[in-house]
């Protein structure tokens, strides 16, 4: 059978990225007919937009798309068209697995975690009032009169929204995902001790979700004792969910313990859609140098692979990728500073290894 699949290649180093994934997974046998849709940088170019229908209603349609890196301008433009298109199409988990790769140059062996960050609300749900706005102004007379306390009038304010909804399905996710693949313990990360309200109904719902799942360990912790726990004893952590923003930065930590942005896979999964990307982003100053490492978007095709049912390819994509890392000889310069080969270089290194 065919995987109709939608293949968005991004900007910056993303559709180098993206084309080296697209040919390991061609070479591992599996059918796929993509349907390639463009979005930021170059759709605001074509279409005025970056994030325009055509790309939404195809990734609507095929329900699985695989995605390179996306460019968001800092501090002013659009917002984040990555943001966007999660939240559009009700993405609610960001699911990033990241483990050590024997051959791998890290202090940290072992590391076996899979994120679960919650994906929808949280600092990054988009609802901001800007310093001097009049909406801003009647924001602090409101904050007075219910809390009795004065805001500085030249704030700026992003809202963090932590509902219970979201809360119980990214922690139902959770437990779910280790119950179906044979992990033992789910940790919650808050600030449930500062945050008493937004944090605390986080931390409330992971402990009543938690009940539902007795075969499986809960523990919740404070994030600041997380960020330490993770570099001092990370073998004590096996699945992690976390409220949006945590999870963001716990995710490039943990990119971190397993050798850099440039082996840390993700995906975006929602009840009957999810796209693949990695965690990094498109690197601008790398663009079409044939240099930067193409793993983390093809170890993102494999999770790709386990959800279309297509496990055997997927194992096997896994076990060639591992061969080449091992290896140590066809890696990109983040890997392999001396003598590195370019990101086409490893597709084929890796289409060689391939049984
Ligand atoms: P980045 O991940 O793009 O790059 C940071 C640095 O990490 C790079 O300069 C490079 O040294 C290294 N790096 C990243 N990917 C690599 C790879 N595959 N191989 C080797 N080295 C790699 O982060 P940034 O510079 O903060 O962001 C650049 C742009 O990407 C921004 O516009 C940001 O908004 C966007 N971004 C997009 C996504 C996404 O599309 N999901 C995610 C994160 C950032």
């Amino acid at each position: 059978m065919k995987h109709r699949v939608t293949l968005i290649p991004g900007d910056g180093i993303g559709p180098e990225v993206a084309e080296a994934t697209r040919r390991v997974l061609e070479a591992t046998g599996v059918q796929f007919q993509w349907d390639t849709a463009v979005i930021g940088q170059n759709a605001m170019k074509k279409y005025g937009t970056p994030l325009p229908d055509e790309a939404l209603e195809s990734i609507k349609r095929n329900k699985v798309a695989i995605k390179g890196p996306v460019t968001t301008p800092i501090g002013s433009g659009f917002r984040s068209v990555n943001v966007a298109l999660r939240q559009k199409l009700d993405l609610y988990v960001c699911l990033r697995p990241y483990k050590t790769y024997p051959g791998v140059d890290t202090p940290f062996k072992n590391v076996d975690i899979v994120i679960v960050r919650e994906n929808t609300e949280d600092l990054y749900a988009g609802v901001e009032f800007d310093k001097d706005d009049a909406m801003t102004m009647r924001l602090f007379d409101l904050v007075l009169e219910a809390t009795g306390k004065e805001v500085r009038k030249d704030s700026a304010v992003s809202l963090k929204l932590i509902s219970e909804t979201a809360s119980r399905r990214i922690v139902k996710f959770a437990f779910d995902y280790a119950r179906k693949n044979g992990r033992k313990r789910v940790t919650a990360s808050h600030k449930a001790n500062i945050l008493k309200f937004s944090d605390g109904l986080f931390l409330r719902t992971f402990r009543e979700v938690a009940k539902e799942y007795p075969e499986i360990e809960s523990v919740d912790m404070v994030l600041d004792a997380t960020c330490m726990q993770l570099v001092r004893k990370s073998e004590q952590f096996d699945v992690l969910v976390l409220p949006n923003f945590y999870g963001d930065l716990l995710s490039d930590l943990c990119a971190g313990l397993v050798g850099g942005l440039g082996v840390a896979p993700g995906a975006n999964i929602g009840d009957d859609i999810a796209v693949f990307e990695p965690t990094h982003g498109s690197a601008p100053k790398y663009t079409g140098q044939n240099k930067v490492n193409p793993i983390a978007t093809m170890l993102s095709g494999v999770m790709m692979l386990h959800y279309l049912g297509e496990q055997n390819a997927a194992d096997r994509m896994e076990n060639a990728i591992a061969g080449v890392i091992a290896g140590g000889k066809s890696l990109t310069y983040d890997m392999k500073p001396n003598k590195p080969v370019g990101t086409s270089q490893v597709a084929d290194a890796i289409i060689d290894r391939l049984e």
